[in-house]
């Protein structure tokens, strides 16, 4: 059996990271199954769809790479399908026209409640017709019997029937419900595996009725728990940032974030092995290492993975996202400069985003601390820093050399290099914590490193 597999969002705001995951996994089962992962956009409800909302799905899953397998689908131009079936529905006894206004129908509510039962209109076992064209077509949920559902994750659950509610599949409005569309879209999508988060759980008992009714074959149900803050309540707003794409403004690279889902909620082969790339999760992925409890969405996780993936990402790569990032133009001695020093500068940072502050320095040429309290430091210091300069200005431009230098001044002017270091940092950069300053005065070159020490503040 090809699987086939769907994310199948609905446009109505941003990309929630558990939306993505929820991707994540749909695309990883296929691909584990070398099967199809298909998106479908669920844009329906014509009054909380955006093309906004949309373009968002998109760019989210664009960043992360987790695109469909062909082309996008969209459940609104499949309405007149799920319209046949629900006549369909109706012609084989299934489903019924229930006519009852908003008053009948509100206080059938306010009844069944009181009863603990769920809503069964008076027009089910109505066998006459009204006049009315105002009605809503309700499926005909059996009463008897048990519906029984093996998931995935959630395993082995039994409902009883007789709770299921003759759920709306047609509006008053002649449209059809999700309810209804989605399960028309599975099933002729060849949707064989139905990943989603388990707030549709529920839904997959009353969804199901329709399958059975129709014979159609049924697909298998994977129903994820949802993520949870730190604090072990559903995730919100609250806990931070839910849109998954706030976290590439962030500076998070796609590599970590994708890794950070997978994990989130899934456990690898080994719970320690975290290292891995997302290729080998594909190789790895089962539905049933899926964890029954919520994963806790931990930030500084995400800052972990992270700032150890920039500590192995190819410089290029990185060199790229910044240069995109920042609309940064270089010339061929910038961009030299920016590369050596990368590796360095990324083992002090979680999010590239946190290295803006660093590109002035290596960058421009002419660059010369400015910060009032930082030169100060410099002016009452400018001795040292010169006198380092004109030591330099005789080495052989080597890191080899340059250390010597450094080692020599210190220690024929009695200075500690703890004392020391720290302002010709400052000289050279702006900054306190910068690289190791024999990189910095290598790397930025004879002239750059001499203007700087030089300098009369
Ligand atoms: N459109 C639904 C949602 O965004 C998902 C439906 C499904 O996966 O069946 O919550």
């Amino acid at each position: 059996m090809k699987i086939v597999t769907r994310f199948a969002p609905s446009p109505t705001g941003y990309l929630h990271i558990g939306g993505a995951r929820t991707a994540i996994f749909n695309y990883l089962f296929a691909k584990r199954h070398n099967g199809k992962y298909l998106v479908r956009i669920e844009d329906t409800d014509t009054k909380r769809s955006t093309s906004e909302a949309v373009e968002a799905i998109y760019d989210g899953l664009n960043w992360l790479g987790i695109n469909s397998s062909e082309k996008i689908i969209y459940q609104s131009k499949n309405l007149e399908s799920h319209v046949k079936v629900v006549h369909e529905l109706l012609d084989k006894g299934f489903a019924y026209k229930c006519f009852l206004n908003s008053k009948e129908l509100n206080d059938l509510r306010i009844k069944s409640r009181a009863n603990g039962k769920p809503i069964k209109s008076p027009w089910r076992d109505n066998k006459c017709n009204s006049e009315k064209d105002e009605y809503v077509i309700r499926l005909k949920m059996p009463i008897k019997g048990t519906t029984t559902i093996k998931d995935y994750v959630q395993g082995e659950v039994s409902v009883k029937n007789e709770i299921l509610d003759d759920m709306i599949i047609l509006r008053s409005d002649k449209t059809p419900t999700y309810m209804l569309s989605s399960v028309v879209d599975d099933y002729e999508m060849g949707i064989t595996h139905i990943i989603r988060g388990d707030d549709h759980f529920n839904n997959a008992f009353r969804q199901i009725q329709i399958i059975n009714f129709l014979n159609w074959k049924k697909p298998s149900y994977a129903h994820i728990p949802l993520i949870h803050g730190t604090d072990g309540s559903k995730l919100s707003k609250r806990h931070g940032a839910t849109n998954l794409i706030d976290y590439r403004n962030m500076g998070f690279t796609r590599e970590a974030m994708l890794l950070y889902l997978t994990q989130l909620g899934w456990t690898s082969h080994n719970d320690n092995d975290e290292d891995y790339e997302f290729e080998k999760a594909i190789e790895l992925f089962s539905l049933k290492k899926i964890n029954k409890s919520p994963a806790k969405f931990d930030i500084k996780k995400l800052y972990s993975i992270n700032s150890k993936y920039l500590n192995k990402i190819d410089i290029n790569t990185i060199y790229n996202l910044l240069t995109e990032r920042f609309e940064l133009v270089l010339n061929i001695n910038q961009e030299r400069r920016l590369k050596a020093l990368l590796p360095d500068l990324l083992k002090r940072v979680n999010v590239y985003i946190d290295l803006k502050d660093d590109f002035e320095w290596i960058i421009d040429d002419n660059f010369l601390c400015k910060e009032t309290n930082k030169v100060k430091l410099l002016q009452e210091n400018n001795l040292i820093i010169n006198g380092i300069g004109d030591l330099l200005k005789k080495c052989e431009w080597s890191k080899m050399s340059i250390d010597y230098c450094l080692k020599k001044y210190f220690q024929d002017n009695t200075l500690k290099f703890k004392e020391v270091g720290p302002i010709l940092r400052i000289a050279l950069t702006g900054k306190t914590n910068a690289p190791d300053l024999v990189s910095i005065i290598y790397e930025l070159g004879c002239t750059i490193s001499l203007n700087r020490l030089n300098y009369k503040y």
